[in-house]
């Protein structure tokens, strides 16, 4: 996917009313979804469908004031996140609702359009209201959800959508990869945006690897060790390394291609491997629920397999 495609894709010939953008959450994404918004929007457009950053529109798009624009997030007030429908229906000055907006004539800007973020947490209510909209949607209008597991909503959701799959690629960051151990790259890459972490936490991730590679070194390597160690706020991104190491291993082994690996896990047969991935997989799974649980206790399970 090349860097320019969101210029590509859109431009005002081909613009549908409602998108699926298929994503993890990412700062580059959103600066691309945000100029497209503007473009959109914007009362004075430019040649090449571009935005004049001057005009009524564009100006209050950049102060987050346009009223024309509605962003929806996660509800932050409850315990699990999820977007309700009384955040769609509107009940502040804040947010004048969904169907509210999109039903009155533009105030300032071209268009009038909604973005929902984390578009998979729209709960059953809210998804129905939403549906209703999609099926009639009012003139001039456009909805855009953005969604890291869109899976989740309903098909005939789904079915009312322009989906766009926006692929990994597309957020690769040559600069940072070119000065990077390469397993090192594919792990930071899977669990981080690279669009907004900063050198000082690049850094920091970087001796977390080296120390936790060197933990499972089968020179190294010690049970009691590595519950103390890998017992903090970084458990998840160890827990990757290791993955990615397995996944190394495997493919070696199934290739048959006599490759030697130093850590403590390439001794166990493809039987035991995969149980461990099983078992990693499940306790990650634990972490991104905030399941509450023994961390040293469930690590302790894990790597009795060793
Ligand atoms: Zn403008």
């Amino acid at each position: 996917m090349k860097a320019d495609f969101f210029n590509k894709e859109f431009n005002s010939q081909n613009i549908s009313h409602a998108y699926l953008f298929e994503c993890k959450p990412s700062k580059k994404l959103d600066e691309e979804i945000n100029n497209l918004i503007k473009k959109i929007l914007c009362v004075d457009k430019q040649k090449n469908f571009m935005f004049c950053d001057l005009c009524s529109s564009c100006k209050s798009f950049n102060g987050h004031t346009n009223p024309d624009f509605l962003e929806i997030f996660p509800d932050e007030d409850l315990k699990s996140k999820v977007i309700g429908i009384k955040t769609l229906r509107g009940d502040s000055k804040k947010n004048r609702g969904v169907i509210n907006i999109m039903s009155e004539t533009a105030l300032i800007s071209d268009a009038k359009l909604i973005k929902i973020n984390d578009a998979e947490l729209l709960n059953n209510d809210a998804q129905g209201h939403l549906l209703k909209i999609l099926e009639e949607p009012p003139k001039n209008s456009y909805i855009f959800l953005l969604s890291s597991r869109p899976a989740i909503l309903k098909p005939t959701i789904l079915s009312r959508l322009n989906r766009i799959k926006i692929d990994p690629s597309y957020f690769e960051n040559e600069d940072i990869k070119n000065t990077l151990d390469p397993l090192f790259y594919e792990v930071l890459f899977r669990e981080f945006d690279l669009s907004s972490i900063d050198e000082v936490e690049i850094e920091k991730l970087k001796s977390i690897y080296a120390e936790t590679i060197d933990s499972i070194e089968e020179f190294n390597f010690s049970k009691i060790k590595v519950l103390d160690l890998w017992n903090d706020d970084y458990l998840n991104f160890r827990l990757n390394i290791l993955k990615q190491n397995i996944f190394n291993i495997l493919s070696n082994k199934l290739m048959d291609s006599g490759f030697k690996n130093a850590s403590a896990i390439s001794t166990l047969d493809q039987e035991r491997l995969f149980l461990f991935l099983e078992e990693i997989i499940l306790l990650q799974g634990m972490l991104e629920n905030k399941v509450s649980l023994n961390k040293k206790i469930q690590l302790d399970s894990v790597f009795d397999l060793i």
